[in-house]
């Protein structure tokens, strides 16, 4: 059975809309060039903003700004006390280190919860801000009843930003966590040996049908584009009918990421 990420997306929105009525927020976007994705992302967040009543402000830099200039930005940024939280559209150009300007921002405005400090709490296990697509996908499983404790969980992809810090924050529900990469051996053995499969990859197919069984809980978090232009995921279409329960793509976690970095907003503001 496929499930989405609406009710969940209206819920939070609800939370995020009456914490919106009662204090100030305010989201800093800032972006470099003119990447489509990216403008497409940054549409989405105003969107929700809008909804919201949240205020969402769009700094755009011309694609030959400098390094320096952008770190002078952010810093602005972090002394601006209506400034709430600070995003980073990526991709940056390629004179610009993304790293370098992520550990710029405040960690108390890091409403992506990718700064290392923040990522170190994620270890310790004391975060309180979280990155917003492994809360999207944590936020997914709880929702539909899925039991962690104890669980077998693989994960396919093990980037600092979506992965990674999901393998931290599944272990910290008492689940057993697999991490696989590019180059894991035998990939297939090891889903099969799970009771719950997260893909996030970015390889269209990358999960068949062969690789899944009827008891499996499959989140797809792969957003690709395919030959036809249509968004598809990780996970084919078979496997994820296969599957016991399976997300999906468009509509499933890409739906409830946006949500989550206003969540991450409200609780940037409730420290403030
Ligand atoms: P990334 O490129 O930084 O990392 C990809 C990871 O997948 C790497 O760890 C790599 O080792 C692994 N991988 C690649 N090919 C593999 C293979 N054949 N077998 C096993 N592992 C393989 O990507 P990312 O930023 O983590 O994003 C991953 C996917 O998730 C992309 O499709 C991206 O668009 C999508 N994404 C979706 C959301 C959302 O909200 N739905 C948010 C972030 C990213």
């Amino acid at each position: 059975m496929l499930i989405y990420g609406k009710e969940i997306r209206e819920e939070i929105k609800q939370r995020v809309r009456t914490a919106a009525s009662t204090r100030s927020m305010v989201l800093s976007v800032v972006s470099v060039g003119e990447d489509p994705a990216s403008q497409a992302y940054v549409k989405g967040i105003r969107r929700f903003a809008e909804d919201t009543g949240v205020q969402c402000n769009l700094i755009k830099l011309p694609e030959h700004c400098t390094e320096e200039e952008l770190l002078r930005m952010i810093e602005a940024l972090n002394q601006d006390d209506y400034v709430t939280g600070i995003m980073l559209q990526t991709p940056l150009p390629q004179h610009i280190s993304a790293d370098r300007i992520t550990e710029a921002i405040h960690p108390g405005k890091d409403v992506e919860g990718i700064h290392v400090q923040n990522l170190g709490h994620l270890v310790n296990r004391t975060a309180w801000i979280k990155p917003s697509t492994p809360k999207a996908v944590v936020h997914m499983l709880k929702s539909n009843e899925v039991e962690l404790e104890g669980a077998r969980v693989t994960i396919i992809g093990r980037s600092a930003i979506v992965g990674t810090p999901l393998a931290l924050m599944l272990m910290d529900e008492d689940a057993t966590v697999t991490l696989c990469h590019s180059r894991t051996r035998d990939l297939k053995k090891i889903s099969l040996e799970s009771d719950i499969l997260i893909v996030a990859a970015g390889r269209e197919n990358l999960v068949t049908d062969d690789m899944v069984h009827e008891d499996m809980v499959v989140i797809d978090v792969g957003t690709n584009y395919n030959a036809q232009g249509k968004m598809v995921g990780d996970v084919s279409q078979a496997a994820k009918e296969k599957a016991r329960l399976a997300s999906a793509v468009p509509g499933g976690v890409g739906t409830i990421t946006v949500a989550e970095l206003f969540d991450n907003l409200c609780i940037l503001a409730e420290q403030a």
